[in-house]
């Protein structure tokens, strides 16, 4: 038997950053409630650590619903996908103590957004304006136009006077973001792009795709809720039909694996480098490699 990790897999270096300040924050603030805006990371093993060290998860719509029991004093991290302007607000009002832990990949598209905004562009922002990362970069503006894909872009009426800039969600496949380049750079030489998207989530799965073709099953790592674990199971899927999402240790199956076995492990940008090892060691384990 042999077991190979893929080459980049687990916490990206935002979710990293996020967790990291959890801990800091909880030795570091001895008094008020300490709370996580959302879920910390879409991994529920994760969010029952970072409990288990004193922070309660607390709902936006809560807060904006003025149904949130935030106190003056009160310690609030924001997550890696950052929050809205609105939600920003309330919290200043609140007089909690706010620690952002939003991403510096997601930070800078909002500065940008801002930055081209205050120049007088209108912003083309492509992504789904449904994820909490979007929400919260197009709140800080006030003229943006968020389009899904190049579909729904070709549909809108934009103007040849105006200026805009195109910016977009940080996880955009990149292979359909140089298709709408292309579209724009063709029809609207008024559209300046900036090209921000973050490789963490492409890497993991490339490289989830190159060990499924090399290895007889693929254990992905990752929550059953996460969207980025779900992806990478549909990339090893479509390379090797033995492939299997597990949660933790205690969820994986034995009986799926047998000795003379060449095992792939890859994670999501959600899974924490201390699941990934209790997983593999749980095999070694059984089988003695
Ligand atoms: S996926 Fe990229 S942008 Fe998102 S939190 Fe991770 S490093 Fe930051």
């Amino acid at each position: 038997m042999e077991i190979l990790r893929a080459e980049k897999m687990g916490f990206c270096f935002g979710v990293k950053k996020a967790v990291e300040t959890c801990y800091e924050i909880s030795k570091k603030e001895t008094e008020g409630n300490k709370y996580i805006l959302g879920m910390v990371v879409h991994n529920k093993d994760v969010v029952k650590e970072v409990e288990k060290i004193g922070f309660i998860t607390i709902d936006e719509d809560d807060i904006l619903a003025g149904k949130d029991p935030l106190k003056k004093g009160d310690i609030i991290i924001i997550r890696a996908h950052g929050t809205t302007a609105q939600i920003v607000d309330r919290l200043k009002e609140k007089q909690v103590k706010i620690y952002d832990a939003t991403c510096i990949f997601v930070d800078k598209i909002k500065e940008i957004l801002i930055e081209r905004e205050e120049l007088g562009d209108e912003i083309i922002f492509i992504g789904d304006k449904e994820h909490p990362e979007v929400k919260g970069i197009i709140s800080f503006g006030k003229r943006v136009n968020v389009f899904k894909n190049l579909e729904e872009l070709k549909e809108s009426k934009l103007s040849s006077s105006k200026r805009y800039s195109v910016l977009t969600q940080t996880t955009l496949n990149k292979s359909k973001f140089l298709e709408i380049k292309e579209y724009l750079e063709k029809h609207y030489s008024n559209a300046q792009i900036f090209d921000r998207i973050c490789g963490a989530t492409s890497e993991r799965q490339e490289a989830t795709k190159k060990l499924a073709k090399i290895c007889d099953i693929i254990v992905v790592i990752g929550d059953l809720k996460s969207s980025n674990s779900k992806k990478l199971l549909e990339v090893a899927l479509a390379e090797n039909p033995k492939s299997y999402l597990v949660q933790n240790e205690k969820e994986l199956d034995l009986s799926i694996f047998s000795k003379d076995m060449k095992i792939g492990i890859a994670a999501g940008a959600s899974t924490p480098e201390d699941i990934i090892k209790k997983i593999e060691n749980k095999i070694r384990g059984n089988f003695n490699v």
